[in-house]
């Protein structure tokens, strides 16, 4: 099995109380993962430490326990791989290999600006993956923002109007859940 998550976290670990920006309602459809049979799109945005990425790996081992084939990558990662793909005239196969999971989770888009290349690579992905199978995307940045994230406007563009066209777009707001707890054991002011 694919998936190659960065830690084990389960939604019942999830503390709704100290995140009301999010609808407890709201990520208990989506455990559901009906949005996955759909192929449809989630996005997590929000500020480092607000747990996108334990929702984003609760949602991918619900998915598995109900027998979705899942795939966990940094978008770093995914770029990289895309990349070394493109230079070794292996991007279709790649590509190809990146539709077969029925749930693609792109962790961390925008904490590192992508390169004119990357943003084309990562559209094609998309286009590939449209409607055939789901993504959830986390980022710490507003989707305002991803022009300046993909480095072109008009891909930009054209990537988040696939994304968005059958999504849900989770905006969490607030602190650092790990600085939170710094500061309750008094390591932070
Ligand atoms: P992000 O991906 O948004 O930067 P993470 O999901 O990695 O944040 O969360 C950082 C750490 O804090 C993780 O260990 C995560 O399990 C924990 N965490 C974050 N928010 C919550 C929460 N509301 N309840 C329980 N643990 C949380
Ligand atoms: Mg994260």
């Amino acid at each position: 099995k694919l998936a190659q998550f960065p830690f084990v976290r389960e939604l019942d670990s999830f503390d709704f109380d100290a995140q009301p920006s999010l609808d407890q309602g709201q990520i208990r459809e989506l455990a559901t993962c009906r949005w996955i049979a759909h192929g449809d799109t989630v996005l997590f945005l929000g500020p480092p430490g607000t747990g996108k990425t334990h929702l984003a790996v609760s949602l991918g081992r619900e998915a598995i326990r109900q027998n979705y084939n899942v795939q966990f990558v940094t978008a770093a990662t995914l770029v990289a791989m895309l990349a070394k793909a493109h230079s070794d005239g292996t991007l279709d196969k790649q590509l190809t290999i990146l539709s077969r999971p029925k749930l693609l989770i792109i962790d961390e888009l925008g904490y590192l600006p992508f390169e004119a290349n990357a943003a084309h690579l990562f559209f094609q992905l998309v286009s590939r993956r449209y409607e055939k199978g789901s993504i959830l995307i986390t980022s710490n940045r507003s989707v305002g923002e991803w022009g300046n994230v993909f480095g072109d406007p008009v891909v930009a563009t054209a990537i988040l109007d696939r994304l968005l066209h059958h999504s849900t777009v989770i905006t969490i707001r607030g602190d650092s859940y790990r600085l939170r707890e710094k500061r309750r054991s008094g390591l932070l002011q």
